[in-house]
């Protein structure tokens, strides 16, 4: 029999986090301070190359580092693929990661390509990624994730995250929210097929949620402590899966939910809208407090309904009898997923399509 003394785990945490109003003009000390080595490579986006790249190179110029700035223009596999050849030939040893989910991403696996750390300086909130390793590269059939980067430290910077779009602010706490059922599945896995189950990590993801929930009435558009409450939960989120050892604690069939509209309906609304609406369905599936979470998004101004996220209701019921299929991942959907009449009877008792 297994003892705790026979268990072998390794974790990787960020090491410095720095949250606030303009954190960001610290990231030239952070890099000294992790001792990172020149010449440093930013990968950034079109957009936010104006609203924070740049500013981050002038930083790290200051600094005494020699800077090659790399534009991630997209997420697809050939996008992805120049952006780290770019990166490679820039002959970089560290990667300041400046953008939204998308850029972070693409930076974690520039970061890989080049055997370095990376910092990541997100200019929105709008998932629980910030922190994790993985990163999400689309294809024609939808998107797989790859394995990046733990980002070494994180800089976000709330006077910027809270000048991006609120509606990514809204996806971002629909994301952390979406912990309480993922947890639900975990320990439905974990009674049913046996599955190792954290304790901690759970706390956490749980923790993560009840932060937005317990201030969603503050989270508002332009007020600065929204951005430094989400971003807080997003990191403490992020952390429970640096426990766990993967995405368990805050992904469960809300999440596969999302992946199947990702190949339905791709770009149709955000990951963290996605999730939300899944949450509320699968919620309802555990007999859990699935209004509770309707009615924090909905304080939030999250989307509630699939029309609000922009959705078709075919669409949603083609996901929820699909979603069981999206991976190997024992969830409250089981082995055989919902049928079309279970399906639309939870869309419909939910409000998620009235
Ligand atoms: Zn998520």
């Amino acid at each position: 029999m297994d003892t705790v003394f026979d268990k072998a785990k390794s974790m990787q945490f960020p090491r410095n986090v720095l949250v606030g109003a303009d954190v960001i003009d610290d990231a030239g000390d952070l890099a000294r301070e992790l001792d990172l080595q020149d010449p440093a490579v930013i990968v950034t986006g079109p957009n936010t190359r104006g609203v924070a790249g740049d500013r981050v190179a002038d930083i790290l110029e200051d600094a005494g580092y020699t800077v090659h700035t790399v534009l991630a223009e997209g997420a697809t596999r050939k996008q992805i693929e120049a952006t780290l050849n770019e990166a490679e030939e820039t002959q970089g040893r560290f990667v300041y990661g400046v953008g939204g989910g998308r850029v972070i991403d693409a930076a974690k696996l520039a970061a890989k390509r080049i055997g370095g750390p990376l910092v990541s300086v997100p200019t929105s909130a709008a998932h629980d990624g910030i922190t994790s390793p993985r990163a999400s590269v689309r294809s024609k059939k939808g998107a797989a994730s790859r394995e990046g980067v733990t980002p070494m430290a994180i800089v976000a910077d709330t006077s910027i995250i809270i000048q991006a779009p609120y509606r990514l602010l809204a996806a971002g706490c629909a994301d952390a929210i979406s912990n309480l059922s993922a947890v639900r599945d975990w320990r439905l896995a974990h009674r049913l097929r046996g599955e190792p189950m954290s304790s901690f990590s759970k706390a956490l993801a749980e923790t993560s949620a009840e932060l937005v929930i317990d201030h969603a009435s503050q989270i508002r558009p332009g007020i600065e402590e929204s951005a430094w409450l989400v971003v807080k939960a997003l990191i403490v989120s992020g952390v429970s899966m640096s426990v766990a050892g993967s995405s368990r604690p805050a992904s469960g069939a809300e999440h596969m939910f999302s992946h199947a509209l990702d190949k339905i309906a791709p770009g149709q609304a955000l990951h963290g809208e996605q999730v939300g609406l899944g949450s509320i369905m699968m919620m309802h599936l555990h007999n859990g407090p699935w209004e509770r979470i309707k009615t924090a998004l909905d304080d939030i101004g999250a989307p509630t309904t699939a029309q609000d996220a922009g959705l078709e209701r075919a669409d949603v019921i083609e996901a929820l009898t699909t979603a069981h299929e999206i991976r190997d991942r024992y969830t409250i959907l089981g082995s055989d997923g919902l049928t079309r009449d279970a399906a639309e009877h939870l869309a419909s008792v939910t409000g998620v399509c009235p």
